[in-house]
């Protein structure tokens, strides 16, 4: 038996873990989160910005069966959106609960963290655990999403007020009722942050570098077929692989309908969109910031929130520090290039989630490259071909014990 460690407890373990048990993989899993759950991460955000449906459709959650959160919808629950079905963030949570205790994983999370892995020469990783402790698994799934919020160059210096990034204070529960919030950035954070705030009682003031998009997606459908992922994966220069994704997944966009409600907001004059306009600093005004922008004018307000994005850089990873010094391979641009099992080359230490990215290609950071990230670690641990596990339909088959799924609710 294989023991296994995943560290993370957000939809990428889970989609690791799920799919280790629906395959009925010969191995000890243990998942280890500093929340104790699954899925805190992912809560957080979608309160914190009170996100009432999913952007990806609802063919895509961390079972791998594609079809398994239509069944358990049974029309319930779901948004048409030109062609597809978008799962409301309460359908989701309901079909993760479900699937989480049908897989029998509901206790398994252990409440700590990883501080830190060093790595064997026969490619094992001792892992280092919060409370001083450590475990020596076969294998390690890193699904941490270590990423940093990038914050504009003229705030990260800002004497004497707080920018605040995070999920904990950019959040619309903290709205200044009756006051005013500043929020950076032209994505979907920042369209789902001025609409909560907006609704909540402030005004609100948006600062985008330029125009709204708007997409459906945050990265185009046709990256989820071959034509696209074929030459992707053929090609051996990691840098173009890296330069791909970027332009694959364009920065920031909002999809039609949270452009229509942001317009609402914006005729009913609670949110003032400035586009193409960059903050430049941001000064403490009694408890008020004042925040310099190119254009000129400078806003007043009482709280100022940064959804201005994130990067992975797994040299800045305190958990791939040995990684990358002992086992070097390719990194562009903050991106490891890993193995088709998404091991980091010549280790047993497996990545998930946008880390892997330059295998994956651009959609590896969601829940449809997690999936595809789960079936390949599971191929690995079996001894199976993981590009062929990640290119064969899952469909019914995925998970036979899990095909009543419908009718659960
Ligand atoms: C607001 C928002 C909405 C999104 N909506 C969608 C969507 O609709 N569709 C889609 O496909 N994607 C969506 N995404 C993208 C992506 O699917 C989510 O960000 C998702 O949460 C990423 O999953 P994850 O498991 O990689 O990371 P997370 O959900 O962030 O989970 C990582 C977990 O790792 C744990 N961890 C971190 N470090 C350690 C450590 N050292 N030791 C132990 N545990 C650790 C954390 O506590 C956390 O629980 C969205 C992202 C955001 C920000």
């Amino acid at each position: 038996m294989t023991s296994i460690l995943i560290v993370g407890a957000g939809p990428a373990g889970l989609a690791c873990a799920t799919t280790l048990t629906c395959q009925r993989v010969d191995a000890d899993v243990e998942v280890v989160d500093p929340s104790g759950t699954w899925m805190a991460a992912w809560h957080r955000r979608f309160a914190a910005q009170d996100i009432p449906n999913l952007r990806s459709p609802a063919v895509h959650h961390p079972h791998p069966d594609p079809f398994g959160m239509l069944e358990f919808a049974a029309g319930k629950g779901l948004i048409a959106s030109g062609g597809t079905q978008l799962p409301t963030t309460g359908l989701f949570d309901a079909f993760v609960d479900e699937m989480i205790e049908r897989r029998g994983l509901t206790d398994r999370v252990t409440p700590t963290g990883v501080t830190g892995l060093r790595i064997h020469i026969d490619g094992r990783a001792e892992v280092r655990l919060t409370d001083g402790s450590s475990r020596q698994p076969d294998r390690v799934v890193l699904a941490t999403n270590a990423r940093r919020s990038l914050v504009p160059d003229g705030l990260r210096d800002a004497a004497g007020t707080e920018v605040f990034a995070d999920t904990e204070r950019a959040n619309v529960a903290n709205t200044p009722v009756g006051g005013h919030v500043v929020i950076v950035g032209g994505g979907l954070s920042a369209a789902h942050l001025a609409i909560g705030a907006a609704r909540r009682g402030a005004r609100v003031t948006m600062l985008a570098r330029r125009r709204l998009r708007v997409r459906r997606f945050d990265t185009d459908p046709s990256w989820l077929g071959p034509r696209k992922r074929r030459p992707f994966e053929q090609e051996p220069d990691a840098f173009i692989r890296r330069r791909t994704i970027d332009t694959a997944r364009g920065g920031g966009s909002v999809p039609a309908r949270v452009r229509r409600d942001l317009d609402r907001c914006i005729e009913a004059g609670v949110i003032d969109l400035r586009e193409r306009v960059e903050v430049v600093g941001c000064d403490a005004i009694g408890h008020r910031v004042r925040v310099r922008c190119t254009d000129d004018r400078a806003v007043l307000a009482d709280a100022m929130w940064c959804a201005t994005g994130g990067r992975i850089d797994v040299g800045l990873d305190p958990l791939c520090q040995d990684l990358v010094t002992s086992f070097p391979t390719t990194i562009a641009h903050g991106l490891p290039d890993l193995a088709a099992d998404l091991s980091w080359p010549g280790t047993r230490v497996h990545l998930s989630g946008f880390g892997a990215a330059l295998r994956l290609g651009p959609t590896a950071g969601n829940l449809v490259g997690q999936r595809r990230a789960a079936l390949r670690i599971a191929a690995a641990v079996r001894g199976d071909d993981p590009v062929r596990s990640d290119r064969i339909a899952t469909g019914r088959g995925a998970c036979p014990d899990d095909h009543d799924l419908v009718g659960a609710r």
